[in-house]
């Protein structure tokens, strides 16, 4: 059974009127619980031609490597969202650059925003949900050990790009995996 956000009475699984879809709703107040994908934002933090990357250090995926990335808060820009992960979780500062990477995960709900930034001045600890931080060169990526789909593809796409020296943006749908999440 689930209760009203709003006002704590039981909801019923309906559809409202002019919709198409089964939502939860208030069988008191009428508010709709509306499900909906969430964002994850997060940098390709670059200094002196490596990437930062950051060692989980929380479930799913402890001890793997990811891109400093997370639920965007509301109130907050994507390139906001992208800037806190990075504090977050590598306490660093970026300066965001541009848009690169987007990510369809609907198998999920998820959408991936991931901007190219600087890391500002080379600085870099390791968060509350790092085990570590490090900067990688290519030849030092930790290729069988990334956290998430996600980051594979930004890195491949960063790399094969740098060769140009063009960075279009990317987007690309993923998510063919049950247990993948942000
Ligand atoms: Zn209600």
């Amino acid at each position: 059974m689930s209760f009203c956000v709003a006002c704590g009475h039981q909801t019923e699984a309906k559809i409202p009127v002019g919709d198409h879809k089964t939502r939860l709703v208030c069988t008191n107040c009428g508010n709709i619980h509306y499900e909906n994908p969430k964002v994850i934002c997060g940098a390709l933090a670059i200094w002196d031609d490596k990437v930062l990357l950051c060692r989980r250090a929380i479930e799913p995926r402890y001890g793997l490597w990811t891109l400093p990335a997370g639920y965007m808060e509301l109130f907050e820009t994507m390139e906001q969202g992208a800037a806190r992960e990075t504090r977050e979780e590598a306490e660093a500062e970026v300066e965001i650059e541009q848009l690169y990477c987007m990510y369809n995960i609907p198998r999920i709900g998820q959408i991936y925003v991931l901007f190219k930034a600087q890391l500002k001045q080379g600085l870099f600890g390791a968060g509350e949900e790092s085990l570590e931080c490090r900067l990688f060169e290519e030849h030092e990526i930790p290729w069988t050990e990334l956290a998430f789909p996600s980051v594979e593809h930004t890195l491949r796409h960063y790399f094969e790009d740098r060769k140009q020296g063009l960075f279009p943006s990317h987007l690309e749908t993923l998510g063919t995996r049950l247990d993948q999440t942000g």
